[in-house]
């Protein structure tokens, strides 16, 4: 029996995160999917960041960096975000970009295995943490290298000549989930570093940092956490390493007593030598609104509903579009795939822009993929069915043959 659209209703109606919904500011006639990519706005977050403007910079000036703690943000919503990703309290800060967050984090770990050239990343991989490494190599210049392989040859990768493991632990483009627990311990079993990224796993299901006894991770808050457009990254340093090693922008916000202003640099020992700064106040203050929703929900129904709208979307698209040469480019197991749906066609860059201006806002990620990302505080089920009709219809109509939906903007 094919799903109908009233028992999705019915799915809405017992969703234990309903409520969320309302809590963000999403246009009635949209149908969202690229929360994995740009997350919706809060409501919470134009009156904080009206509170933060008006009152704290405009009002306060500079006493707010007292009086209204804007010197500590980066530790505080740190110790917050650490709630989501299984770090303790002093192992995270947000801070900077992810990319910049890359490159303090692999000098760290290549100081800490000096010796050793290999850096073993996933070929497939989001290109900057790739680039930023091919950076640092070259700035190094002591004959580091990348060693890419693709998922399934990645533990016997892991050989004694590799310095760093840096991973995404779930793949941008595709969504598969990788076992971390599996791959730190293969790392560590042959002397080497991890650095996960969790730009795509964290604030949808619970990561388990500490218990899987990972190094470092890194991540951006734009996406599931819903801090807004280039919002500040953050880091995660296990305690155990911090003090060893220095990062390399040494910048007077890590120093031992930035105040003193000293000539000379003194390292802090702790979670804040990996600050250089001054920081976006105004963007860390939107992130927070993000965070402190996500630590109000209940993590494992956020998982428990992440993986059912998964299932869904995948049913629908097998029973409503079987005709249409789409293939599935992420695992149909809910425990080997993060949250998002990929739809594979070569036609897939057209098909997108008709579902966009059709108001269904997913993305395209070359060659082939269509992207539908699916975030359990504001995605509907009902929403899965809409979306599959409206593709369906463009798919029925040839819409996506016309012309305007052939040519390609600046950002896809
Ligand atoms: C989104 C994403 C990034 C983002 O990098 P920025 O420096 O914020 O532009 C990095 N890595 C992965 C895997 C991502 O998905």
């Amino acid at each position: 029996m094919k799903i109908t659209r009233e028992e999705l209703e019915e799915l809405d109606r017992q969703d234990p995160l309903k409520q969320f919904r309302d809590e963000f500011s999403i246009p009635d006639d949209i149908l969202y999917f690229d929360g994995n990519s740009l997350g919706a706005l809060p409501k919470a977050t134009l009156d904080r960041i009206n509170e933060v403007v008006v009152e704290e910079w405009g009002e306060k000036l500079i006493t707010s960096w007292n009086s209204a703690g804007w010197w500590s943000l980066p530790e505080k919503i740190g110790n917050k975000i650490a709630k989501l990703i299984g770090g303790d309290d002093g192992e995270v800060v947000c801070v900077d970009g992810t990319g910049l967050n890359i490159y303090k984090l692999h000098s760290v770990a290549l100081k800490m295995r000096q010796g050793r050239k290999v850096v073993l990343m996933e070929g497939s991989g989001f290109p900057t943490d790739s680039y930023i490494t091919q950076g640092l190599i070259d700035q190094l210049a002591q004959g580091h290298e990348i060693r890419f392989v693709e998922k399934d040859e990645i533990l016997d990768a892991i050989t004694e000549d590799v310095a760093l493991v840096s991973l995404t632990q779930v793949h941008y483009k595709m969504g598969h989930l990788l076992d971390m627990k599996a791959i730190t311990k293969k790392a560590h079993d042959v002397g080497a570093l991890v650095v996960w990224d969790l730009c795509h796993s964290a604030g949808i299901f619970p990561v388990a940092l500490n218990q899987c006894d990972v190094d470092f991770a890194i991540g951006c808050t734009y996406k599931f956490l819903n801090g807004g457009p280039g919002a500040p990254a953050y880091l995660f340093v296990a305690k155990r390493h911090q003090g060893k090693a220095t990062q390399p922008l040494t910048g007077w916000w890590s120093h031992e007593q930035p105040f003193a202003f000293e000539r000379d640099y003194r390292p802090r020992k702790d979670i804040w030598q990996y600050l250089s700064g001054t920081q976006p106040v105004i963007s860390l203050a939107a992130v927070e609104v993000g965070i402190d929703m996500l630590l109000r929900a209940d993590m494992d129904a956020i998982r428990r509903k992440s993986s059912a709208l998964g299932d869904m979307f995948i049913r629908l698209a097998e029973e409503q579009l079987p005709d249409y040469g789409f293939t599935l480019g992420t695992p149909v197991d809910p425990a080997e795939r993060g949250s998002q749906v990929s739809l594979c066609s070569e036609n897939g860059y057209a098909i997108m822009q008709a579902l966009i201006e059709a108001r269904v806002i997913g993305d395209f990620r070359a060659p082939d993929s269509m992207r539908f990302g699916l975030t359990p505080l504001y995605t509907r089920y009902t929403d899965l069915w809409d979306a599959v009709m409206k593709l369906k219809s463009i798919m029925d109509n040839d819409t996506w043959k016309a012309d305007r939906f052939n040519s390609v903007s600046d950002v896809t």
